[in-house]
């Protein structure tokens, strides 16, 4: 699909491939684990794998705040099509950041025409929620190629990816926390062995699995940047679109549970009494306390993600700060929901219990909660954020 797109007509088209493609699936997704192919399929066909990609290679030119905002569209129908869609658009904004001719040619042309999905890799069974330090070894060849050794954990997308982008250290003696390199693997190389497909309690679909490394032969071409320039690519690009794509997807899931409770203290009547829940004081005022929760999150993700496309003032400690926000609020309005809706919402298969699963991951997926709340604070305090 040629033609860049603004950001009211790409998020027009996102719902309406929301509505019709992620909704009817998201049941039969959770049920069964599948990854998310046909959803994906149709978000590339619409023109939206090249969202974050320059104009001039047929992308959409855009940044933060689409990123966010697609995802919480496509996270209140399907949270696991949200989150393998949002690691592409991680993945494709890290290639694009210092991308050589070659790599557009190679990734990023066919990631704008729909014909290429790419994914994050960086972290470790070794170094877990630490995704900044890899162990992950890329060795130089002498005809200045490189090998790359190592174990990823938890790749979304896992296997079906036409690319990784995996982070990995080229062995120097006095290297420093966080100088790491990051290469992009073709999906189809020889020497990625996949592990067993993992299943968490949420993300059911996201095929977020493990892969051993052996001895992967890569052009020197494939190489993202400078070799070790990669702090600069942590808090300027991974981190801010990582958590945009997640905090995007995390808003979708609170504001679909937060609708589901409107709706049920709406059309909940009793039959001894003929009254509806909406006409009870104390979930009258519940539910809008949820609502301003929900909403007073929107506002701070949407105005880090401006802050962090237009170089705004502490653009990186607004965008830390969301990610926490927004894990401690899906996590609580979703449990909260759970209890206004009463026992029809506890059903195994019913919406209210994926969105309950899937929300948990919010915490443990990187930057882990714990991470960014340091990482706020050490921004604060001015102390550096990486290290003791
Ligand atoms: C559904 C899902 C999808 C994922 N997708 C991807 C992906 O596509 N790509 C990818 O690279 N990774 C992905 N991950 C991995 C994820 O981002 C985390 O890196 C991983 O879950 C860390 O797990 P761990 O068990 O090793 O945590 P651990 O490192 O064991 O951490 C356990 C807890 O300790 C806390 N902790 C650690 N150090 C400190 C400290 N210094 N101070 C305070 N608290 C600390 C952590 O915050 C965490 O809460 C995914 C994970 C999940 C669950």
């Amino acid at each position: 699909m040629n033609g860049s797109l603004d950001l009211d007509a790409i998020l027009a088209r996102t719902k309406e491939i929301a509505l019709n493609e992620l909704a009817p699936r998201a049941r039969e997704i959770d049920e069964t684990g599948n990854w998310p192919e046909k959803s994906i399929r149709a978000l590339q066909k619409a023109g939206l794998g090249g969202l974050v990609l320059s104009t001039g290679i047929g992308g959409h030119g855009q940044g933060l705040l689409a990123v966010a905002k697609v995802c919480e569209i496509l996270g209140r129908h399907c949270a696991s099509t949200a989150m393998c869609f949002g690691m592409h658009l991680v993945g494709s904004a890290v290639i694009s950041a210092k991308a050589t001719p070659e790599q557009k040619n190679c990734f990023l042309i066919p990631i704008a025409e729909g014909d290429h999905l790419t994914t994050l890799s960086l972290s470790e069974p070794g170094t877990g929620a630490h995704f900044y330090i890899p162990e992950a070894e890329l060795s130089r060849e002498e005809n200045g190629n490189y090998i790359l050794n190592g174990t990823k954990s938890f790749v979304t997308n896992g296997s079906f990816a036409d690319s990784y982008v995996v982070s990995a250290v080229i062995p120097e003696p006095e290297a420093l926390v966080g100088h790491f390199s990051c290469v992009v693997v073709p999906g189809q190389s020889d020497g990625m062995e996949w592990q067993k497909p993992w299943s968490g309690i949420g993300m059911k679909g996201n095929s977020s699995r493990d892969v051993e490394i052996k001895n992967l032969h890569l052009p020197a071409r494939n190489l993202l940047g400078e070799p070790g320039d990669q702090i600069w690519y942590v808090f300027e690009v991974i981190t801010p679109y990582f958590i945009m794509a997640m905090a995007g997807t995390y808003l979708g899931i609170a504001t679909a549970a937060l609708e589901e409770a409107v709706d049920h203290l709406k059309t909940r009547a009793y039959s001894h009494s003929g009254i509806s829940l909406s006409q009870k004081p104390v979930l009258q005022h519940r539910i809008g306390k949820l609502w301003a929760k929900v909403e007073s999150v929107r506002q701070l993700i949407y105005s880090s993600a401006e802050k962090g496309d237009t170089g705004g003032n502490k653009a990186l400690l607004s965008i830390l700060s969301s990610k926490a926000e927004v894990s401690d609020c899906v996590v609580n309005v979703v449990n909260e929901v759970m209890t206004l809706m009463g026992g029809i919402s506890y059903g195994e298969n019913a919406a209210l219990s994926r969105h309950l699963r899937d929300a948990r991951a919010s915490h443990v997926m990187s930057p882990t909660t714990e991470l960014v709340r340091i990482w706020a604070g050490r921004t604060l305090l001015d102390v550096p954020l990486l290290g003791d």
